[in-house]
């Protein structure tokens, strides 16, 4: 397969370094709020992959870490540590922000049929292998201590290798955007990188080290721990393209300066969410999460909607284009997922006939085409959507399968659909809870009726079927209860 290469900004043909098994690392989420779109895109977009190599027969190792501790608030060198102000402000142990928060970065994962990765590190779990990278880096001449502290030297390693790679950034304009420094500082330039910081006296999460009690810089977690899972050489690297500058550039200069060479064959990198043609983020006011998706529950959503039409929604782009979303496009996307839905349940119930009288044929190979192209999901669902005219008209009556074409068809929807792209095709048992809920009023009402019925009260029961029915419940009575449909 060809995938979208961030470092050579090209396509190439896919060549994991040790087949079958690939290494494959993505940055995960800072655990100190909920998980909104911005977290969806890049969890699904490596999901999509993970998914689709472990089609291709490959043994993969899915890293993906939990930033809980380091992240900055301004990105940068400045500002408290997000967890930690959240705890601060919440009165709570950092470490119960990042459980809490996890658990439910997890439950939404679950609800967007993400995958778990083969391992999800955490920073906080990796301070000593953290100290030691830096120690080599210091060895290699590419860092200094300053104050308890130690920085990546830029202008250093900017002369024995290329920074700026893969963001495209070089040196220079780095001259250029950042202000200088007036010598009271700790730092040699305003683009150097902490590696290692010494904790002020109101910072609480702090460890022992050889240069101050302090804590990791940020874009140092990725480079160790991505090593240590998956080796001084792995295949891809994944992230959302706001991460490339400055954290996956800092984090090649890291490597490099540490090991001598690069450590990542292929970066790729999702694109972002715009809402209103507006990024995403509190300070927008545009910011939903993807509980308030679920419920329904911000003043620019319309009405809830449920995690796979977020994921569907998703999928209908490419990994590399922007996405704008709306009310209206969701919404669009809950059409396109209902039509999808309503083929494949009536394509797993068909029966099949002597002979087919339309053709169904090359579906598996022009689905198999599109995500071996950098995985273009767009066009599978087309494909299916274009398979989905002809199951209908089977499904109508005004054409025939054969056994052999049912049964490729069923066995190339179930793969794409549910094993590709993870489109759960049991809407009414995703795990949401507002399905669970409207499950269990729906069951509650014929509970009621069955009641009703052992009362005697026809009147009730009637009522209740009729009304239920007139809604487009289909009801059924067998001989345990009830059975029902919308
Ligand atoms: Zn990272």
């Amino acid at each position: 397969m060809q995938i979208y290469n961030t470092l050579t900004r090209s396509k190439q043909e896919f060549i994991p370094l040790h087949a079958p098994h690939v290494g494959m690392y993505v940055c995960g989420p800072t655990v100190y709020g909920d998980a909104h779109l911005g977290h969806a895109r890049p969890a699904i977009t490596f999901d999509l992959l993970y998914r689709y190599l472990t089609h291709l027969g490959y043994k993969v190792r899915y890293v993906r870490n939990i930033t809980d501790v380091g992240h900055l608030e301004h990105d940068a060198d400045e500002g408290e540590d997000k967890i930690q102000k959240k705890a601060r402000l919440e009165q709570l142990e950092p470490m119960e922000v990042v459980q809490y928060y996890l658990n439910r970065y997890h439950r939404d994962m679950e609800a967007l049929n993400v995958l778990p990765p083969s391992i999800e590190p955490h920073a906080s779990g990796h301070i000593i292998e953290q100290i030691e990278f830096i120690k080599k880096i210091l060895a290699a001449g590419y860092a200094y201590e300053s104050e308890g502290s130690v920085y990546f030297d830029v202008e250093k390693y900017a002369r024995d290798f290329h920074y700026g790679k893969l963001s495209g950034r070089n040196i220079e304009e780095l001259y250029a955007e950042t202000r200088e420094l007036d010598g009271q500082q700790e730092k040699r330039h305003s683009f150097d990188f902490a590696l290692w910081k010494k904790a002020s006296p109101e910072h609480i999460m702090h460890w022992p080290s050889p240069w101050s009690e302090g804590f990791p810089g940020w874009h140092l977690e990725c480079s160790t721990m991505g090593t240590k899972y998956l080796g001084e050489q792995f295949d891809i690297h994944g992230g959302g393209m706001d991460l490339m500058f400055p954290h996956h550039e800092a984090e090649i200069a890291q490597s490099c300066a540490a090991l001598g060479h690069d450590t990542v064959k292929y970066w790729m990198h999702n694109n972002m969410i715009t809402i209103a043609g507006k990024k995403m983020g509190k300070s927008y006011g545009n910011f939903i999460t993807l509980e308030q998706f679920f419920t329904g529950q911000h003043p620019l959503l319309s009405k809830p909607f449920t995690p796979m039409t977020i994921r569907f929604f998703i999928l209908m782009a490419h990994y590399r284009s922007t996405v704008d979303f709306s009310s209206e496009a969701l919404e669009a996307a809950e059409k396109g997922l209902a039509r999808l839905t309503e083929a494949y349940t009536r394509l797993m119930k068909l029966q099949p006939a002597a002979t087919s009288t339309v053709d169904v044929k090359g579906l598996r190979e022009r689905c198999e085409e599109a995500m071996a192209d950098d995985l273009n999901s767009p066009i599978v669902i087309s494909h299916l959507f274009d398979s989905a005219r002809a199951v209908n008209t089977v499904f109508d009556g005004k054409a025939t399968l054969s056994q052999a074409d049912l049964t490729e068809l069923q066995q190339v929807w179930k793969l794409f659909v549910e094993d590709i792209l993870g489109l759960r095709m049991n809407a009414g048992e995703a795990a949401s809870g507002t399905q669970e809920a409207y499950k269990g009023a729906v069951d509650l009402l014929l509970n009621m009726r069955l009641d009703a019925k052992r009362e005697k009260n026809w009147g009730l029961s009637d009522k209740i079927r009729n009304e239920l029915t007139a809604l487009g419940f289909n009801i059924k009575d067998t001989k345990d209860g009830f059975e029902w449909s919308l």
